[in-house]
């Protein structure tokens, strides 16, 4: 695999996400789990972000204390199971800002096909982390980042919580400049575009649709 692709490896991530690949888990204990990855993964992804200092005063005296610096910070969702990932995300860091695409995919062509964007007006000076906890084809993020270089953003990151190496190879391939973060790479992806053995669809497992 390539330096770009990140394999999130930390303990807690792994149990975690075990706990939400098991299909007895309920849709409550699948949400507050997402969210606590969600904020695990946010602390590894943000790793590189700059410091400055600031001076500043504590109760018993002055000190040039560090702050983040340099670009601020974009999540992009990719609509609808990218939002599990982003509250968690935004919990953690509460003055990014977010923007939104809607994909679906066609479930015979498995192609992504775009139906809502919305995203800062200055987001091609932002830092973006592209979010959605499944890449599968790649197809929806391929998609959604293509859409985002459109709209002007120039350093993209792509987020998830599992993918298929099928999703990995197809994203890399075709935006070879954003690097990929994920907690696992699974096996492969089956003739209907799930990752196995996977999760199950994540976002009717995250809002209980199934
Ligand atoms: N999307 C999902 O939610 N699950 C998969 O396995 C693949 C795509």
């Amino acid at each position: 695999m390539d330096e770009n692709v990140t394999v999130i490896n930390h303990p807690l991530i792994a149990h975690k996400l075990t706990l939400m690949r098991r299909k007895n888990s309920s849709t409550q204990k699948f949400r507050s789990l997402l969210r606590e990855v969600a904020h695990l993964l946010t602390y590894e992804i943000t790793r590189d972000l700059e410091l400055t200092t600031e001076l500043i005063e504590t109760p018993l005296q002055e000190m040039d204390a560090p702050t983040l610096a340099g670009k601020k910070l974009c999540f992009v969702s990719i609509l609808r199971a990218g939002n599990g990932l982003l509250e968690g995300m935004v919990e953690l860091m509460p003055s990014a800002r977010v923007g939104h695409i809607g994909m679906f995919r066609d479930p015979d062509s498995l192609q992504a096909v775009e139906y809502y964007c919305k995203v800062p007006q200055d987001i091609g000076e932002r830092r973006v982390i592209v979010v959605d906890p499944m890449l599968a084809t790649g197809n929806s993020a391929i998609a959604a980042i293509t859409h985002l270089k459109k709209q002007g953003a120039q350093n993209m990151k792509f987020l998830c919580l599992l993918a298929a190496p099928e999703g990995v190879k197809a994203l890399r391939e075709a935006h070879p400049d954003v690097p990929v973060f994920t907690a696992a790479i699974d096996d492969r992806l089956d003739e209907h575009g799930y990752i196995r053995p996977g999760l199950g669809d994540a976002g009717d497992r995250m809002y209980g649709t199934k």
